[in-house]
């Protein structure tokens, strides 16, 4: 559902006579954790949280919306004919439950120094492949699940204790699944990252569908594919496991807007279509 944002156009009452061929659009409502996607009239520029957002052969952009997101999300837009102006989206608040967890390899929990020195630079990679901003619009069609039927085992953005630990949120929507599990591409993309071994991530699939948003995949036993490569939604980048921290054989599905973790659950479904209409 999107509707043009007259509504809530602040100061800009003229906004929709200088839409040329297209008019402003975002989704009807908008919530903490979700990746928005919104069409810009042609020629226009969006900034976002500091950021010049990309903007499609269509019109599309994207930005997303983080766990702790203030009620106010702030567009700045400036249109082709010089005008500019902010809009304001009020972002639905989330409530998280807490989740504990036990059972845990106890030094994937409390790290000795060594170990945690690895850990960190684990994650400064992880990190660095979530800073592309390519010009292609892979997440526009919309996300499959990494697998089929599964039962979801743990939701996005719940607080996490960890043995016994309190521990950041936990980024990632879970679904249990046996060990060896094929997990598909959830859309098309370029893989950003594909590796075996890392202390908490185990087997790691990050995959780029342009504008800043990614998705990963944790905890795999096995990885078909390799960096630099494009898959198309459904192929196969690797089996399911439990490597890493974890305490049985499921898939942490993961998304980002750059280094922003978005809920994999409000990710648009395909057929869903973003496109202007
Ligand atoms: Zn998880």
């Amino acid at each position: 559902m999107k509707t043009t944002l007259a509504a809530v156009v602040l100061g800009m009452a003229t906004l929709a006579a200088h839409a040329s061929d297209r008019e402003l659009q975002l989704p009807d409502s908008v919530q903490q954790g979700q990746l928005v996607v919104g069409h810009a009239p042609k020629g226009a520029k969006i900034e976002y949280n500091g950021r010049r957002l990309l903007i499609g052969p269509d019109g599309v952009f994207v930005f997303g919306l983080g766990r702790d997101a203030p009620t106010e999300a702030k567009l700045h837009i400036r249109y082709s004919n010089g005008k500019a102006g902010d809009i304001a989206l009020r972002v639905g608040k989330r409530n998280y439950a807490t989740e504990r967890v036990d059972g845990l390899p106890q030094h994937t929990v409390t790290p000795n120094p060594e170990l945690l020195k690895r850990i960190e630079r684990e994650r400064d990679r992880v990190a660095e492949t979530r800073h592309r901003n390519d010009a292609r619009e892979d997440f526009e069609n919309g996300f499959i699940d990494p697998v089929e039927n599964a039962r979801i085992s743990g939701l996005w953005g719940r607080q996490r204790i960890d043995n016994g630990k309190p521990m950041a949120p936990h980024f990632g929507l879970d679904f249990a699944v046996p060990n060896g599990t094929p997990i598909r591409a959830t859309a098309p993309g370029l893989v950003a990252l594909a590796e075996m071994g890392m202390v908490l991530n185990g087997g790691i699939v990050v995959l780029d569908h342009g504008h800043g948003v990614s998705t990963t995949t944790i905890h795999m036993s096995r990885i078909d594919v390799k960096p630099g490569q494009k898959v198309k939604q459904g192929d196969i980048v690797g089996l399911a496991g439990a490597t890493g921290r974890a305490t049985g054989p499921h898939v942490h599905w993961a998304a980002n807007w750059f280094d922003v973790p978005i809920d994999p659950a409000l990710l648009p479904k395909p057929g869903a279509s973003t496109a202007t209409p």
